[in-house]
C-alpha cells in the first residue's frame, strides 16, 4: 500500500460512518493541483546537479493551501500527495482557515553544502512562485528544512511579488517569524500527551516516554516532557537510540547532540536501536521521525500503553486496526502534531497585520486551540465508540464538506 492509499483508507473508514455522497468523496480526495519541477543547480564541484521538486495542492475549500516542504531522499509524488491531504484534514480538525498542501525536494540535505542548499531552494521558488503566496499556498518547514530555508524562500519570492512575509511560515523570529514557532509542534505534542494521560487518570510527572526521532519535533517534545517531570527513558535518531530507565537528562543530551549531531555516544544512557525503542514497555510512545513506522508485526510487538503520533503517517492501516483491537489509544497525527500549523497560522496573521505577539500569547492561544480540538475529537470518539483517528477524520470531513457545499463547486 502506498502512503496516499493509506490516508484515503482512513478517510473512507470515517466517511462510511457519515452520509457522504460518492461525488463529494471524489471531490474531497482528489488533489486540486500537482506540480513536479526539475530543479537544476551548479554544485560546488562545478558539476550540474539535477533534483526533482514537488508541490501538491490538495484542497482549498476552507482557505489557502498550507503545508510543509520536505527535503529528503524518499520524497516523491505519492508521499507529497499523502502529506498534502493529511494537511487538509489537519487544518480542518483544529479549525484553521486553511486547506492542505505539501511538497519537497528529492535530495539528501546532509550531503549538500549551505551554498548548494540555498541555490536549490531559490531555484525551486523560481519554478513555483506563481503558484504560492499569502492567499494561495503557504509553505512551512518539515523534515530536512528549517527557518533558514524559509528565509530564503521569502527573499526569493519577494523578488517577483514584493514584500510579502506571509508567503511562507516558520521563518526566523528576527526575519518576520513568530515567537514560539520553532518549538510549536513539540509544545503541541506535550499538550495533547498531557490531555490523553489526564483522560486515563495519569499525569506527565512520573510517566515514562520513548521518542523516536530527535530533530525539531522530537527534541522539543523531550524538553517539555522532561521539564514537566516526565521520564524520557529512550530517544533515537537515524543513527541509533539511547536508553536510560531512570530517565535521560535531556539538557545534558542536548549538549552532547549540539557537538556530536547524533544521540548515540551519549554517556548518560545505554546504546540501543530504533526497533528496541519502539517495543519498550513505556506509558507513551512518540514516533517523531518519518512515516510508515508501524506495520502489523511492529504493532503486535509494541508494549506502550498510549501512542501519540508526532510524525506524519507513522501508522499503516493494518497496524491501526491492531492498536485499536489491543485497546492502545492512538492520538492521530492530524490532531497530535497540529501545534506546528496552528502557530504557522499565528505567524501568517501577524505578518498580514505587521504586528508581533509575545511568546506567552502564542503559547496561550495554541494551548486553547489544541485542548479544544482534543476534547472535541476525544468526546466524539467516545460517543461513536470509535478510534480517535476515525473521530478526527469525521470532524475534518464534516468541516471541509460544509465549506464545499457553502462555497459551491
Ligand atoms: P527533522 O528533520 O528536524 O528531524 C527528523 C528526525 O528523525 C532526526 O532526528 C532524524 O535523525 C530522525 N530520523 C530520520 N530517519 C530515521 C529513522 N529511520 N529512524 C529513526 N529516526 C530517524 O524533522 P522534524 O521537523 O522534527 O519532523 C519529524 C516528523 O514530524 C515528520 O514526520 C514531520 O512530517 C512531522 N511534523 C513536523 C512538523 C514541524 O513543525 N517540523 C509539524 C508537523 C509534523
Amino acid at each position: 500500500m502506498q502512503a496516499f492509499e493509506a490516508t484515503n483508507f482512513y478517510f473512507d473508514r470515517a466517511a462510511s460512518l457519515m452520509d457522504l455522497t460518492d461525488n463529494m468523496r471524489t471531490l474531497m480526495i482528489t488533489p486540486d493541483r500537482e506540480l513536479r519541477v526539475e530543479v537544476t543547480i551548479e554544485m560546488d564541484s562545478g558539476q550540474i546537479g539535477n533534483f526533482i521538486g514537488y508541490r501538491v495542492q490538495h484542497d482549498n475549500a476552507r482557505g489557502p493551501f498550507k503545508g510543509g516542504l520536505r527535503y529528503h531522499p524518499h520524497v516523491d509524488q505519492d508521499e507529497a500527495r499523502s502529506l498534502a491531504s493529511l494537511m487538509t484534514w489537519k487544518t480542518a480538525v483544529v479549525d484553521l482557515p486553511f486547506g492542505g498542501g505539501k511538497g519537497g525536494m528529492n535530495c539528501d540535505p546532509s550531503k549538500l553544502s549551505r551554498g548548494e542548499l540555498e541555490r536549490l531552494t531559490r531555484k525551486f521558488v523560481l519554478q513555483i512562485h506563481d503558484f504560492i503566496g499569502p492567499d494561495k499556498d503557504i509553505p512551512a518547514p518539515d523534515v530536512g528544512t528549517d527557518a533558514q530555508v524559509m528565509a530564503w524562500i521569502m527573499n526569493e519570492y519577494s523578488k517577483f511579488h514584493g514584500f510579502h512575509p506571509a508567503c511562507v511560515t516558520g521563518k526566523p523570529v528576527e526575519f518576520h517569524g513568530s515567537a514560539g514557532r520553532e518549538a510549536a509542534t513539540g509544545y503541541g505534542i506535550f499538550i495533547v500527551t498531557r490531555e490523553i494521560l489526564n483522560r486515563l487518570k495519569q499525569e506527565i510527572a512520573g510517566s515514562t516516554f520513548a521518542i523516536q526521532g530527535y530533530g525539531n519535533v522530537g527534541s522539543f517534545t523531550a524538553r517539555f516532557l522532561h521539564n514537566a517531570g516526565g521520564k524520557v527513558v529512550a530517544v533515537s535518531d537515524a543513527y541509533g537510540a539511547v536508553t536510560n530507565p531512570e530517565g535521560i537528562d535531556i539538557p545534558e543530551l542536548d549538549k552532547h547532540v549540539s557537538t556530536d549531531r547524533k544521540v548515540i555516544g551519549f554517556k548518560g544512557g545505554d546504546a540501543s536501536t530504533n526497533e528496541q525503542l519502539l517495543t519498550m514497555p513505556v506509558d507513551v510512545l512518540i514516533p517523531a521521525a518519518l512515516g510508515g513506522v508501524f506495520d502489523a508485526t511492529m504493532a503486535k510487538a509494541v508494549q506502550a500503553k498510549i501512542i501519540v503520533e508526532a510524525a506524519n503517517g507513522p501508522t499503516w492501516p493494518e497496524a491501526d486496526e491492531i492498536f485499536h483491537s489491543r485497546g492502545i489509544p492512538v492520538v492521530p497525527d492530524i490532531l497530535a502534531n497540529a501545534g506546528g500549523v496552528i502557530v504557522s497560522y499565528f505567524e501568517w496573521v501577524q505578518n498580514l497585520q505587521h504586528f508581533r505577539w509575545s511568546l506567552e500569547q502564542v503559547q496561550r492561544e495554541q494551548e486553547t486551540k489544541l485542548v479544544e480540538s482534543f476534547n472535541k475529537v476525544y468526546d466524539l470518539s467516545q460517543r461513536k465508540s470509535t478510534s480517535m483517528r476515525t473521530a478526527a477524520f469525521m470532524l475534518a470531513i464534516s468541516r471541509v464538506g460544509r465549506a464545499r457545499v457553502l462555497g459551491g463547486i
